[in-house]
């Protein structure tokens, strides 16, 4: 068995899936909510994987050692060797087959941005499932625009990857939220019963199509929070002397300054019509 990968496991038939906590070593509620269910989560049918991402960051208590774990799921030929060489690398090849084998992933993380709003990461094939996750906020688009990322990595692979940002590493909330998504989420995919006191949420669904790599480095010309509404024209920054700006009205995420070329500044998305999204049938 790999270090920190837990399998519950069935004699009934049924979905295999896979919960993630510490794909960043500092987001705390996705490592707490792993270890809890490590320990005591018992199931009714199928497989459950609980992995704890990155336990080296874990035990550091930072986003990570080497390399971004969340941008190593890809081929070695997509990675350079400096990365190939990485610690994460390796963790991910480690991990890659249990994401293989998944009908369905649950990533969960948390944010350093103070008062962050929570949302979904996932694409538009998983939409009938995060309808009923507590999130207001779904967001998709992002396979093409971050490759490498665990969710990404599931959908190349043929099944659901779902990531939950649930709010700000402190807030006493997020670990709440975590472990209430979960215990839905191992209802949807019938693995588990209804969880009590279940209800939905309205939700906004954005659609993510921009992502700002530094050419250089990266100066905002005011903090955004993530979500804010910006106008087509919106001085966003500079990158070294270019001043970027909105080129149509958007909502934009993850705005921070960089100090180097090759990192991610900041995400515009938009918002998504005409969502068809039909009646999930829940396995009981
Ligand atoms: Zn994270």
């Amino acid at each position: 068995m790999v270090d920190n990968v837990f399998r519950i496991k069935t004699n009934k038939p049924g979905k295999t899936v896979t919960i993630m906590g510490g794909v960043h070593g500092n987001e705390v509620c996705g490592v707490s909510v792993v270890g809890e269910f490590s320990k005591k989560l018992k199931i009714n049918r199928g497989i459950v994987n609980l992995i704890i991402g990155n336990p080296k960051a874990v035990v550091a208590n930072t986003r990570h050692v080497e390399m971004n774990l969340n941008r190593a799921f890809l081929g070695l030929s997509c990675l350079t060797k400096a990365q190939r060489a990485t610690y994460e690398s390796k963790r991910a090849k480690e991990i890659m087959p249990y994401l293989k084998e998944s009908d369905a992933l649950l990533d969960i993380h948390s944010s350093g941005t103070p008062g962050s709003v929570p949302f979904i990461i996932c694409e538009e094939h998983s939409y009938e499932v995060v309808k009923y996750l507590p999130f207001k906020i779904v967001t998709s688009g992002w396979d093409n625009l971050e490759p490498g990322a665990t969710d990404g990595f599931v959908n190349k692979n043929g099944g659901q990857g779902i990531c939950v940002e649930c709010g700000h590493h402190d807030d006493p909330k997020a670990i709440e939220t975590a472990r209430k998504t979960a215990m839905v989420f191992l209802w949807l995919l019938g693995i588990k019963g209804k969880p009590k006191n279940f209800s939905t949420v309205r939700q906004t669904f954005v659609k993510m199509w921009h992502i700002h790599i530094t050419k250089n480095n990266f100066e905002l010309s005011r903090n955004f929070k993530d979500f804010e509404k910006i106008k087509k024209g919106t001085l966003i920054g500079a990158d070294g002397s270019k001043k970027i700006k909105a080129p149509k009205d958007c909502y934009i995420l993850f705005a921070r300054n960089r100090q180097s070329a090759g990192e991610e500044a900041f995400l515009l998305g938009e918002l998504v019509n005409n969502r068809q999204t039909k009646t999930l049938k829940v396995v009981t």
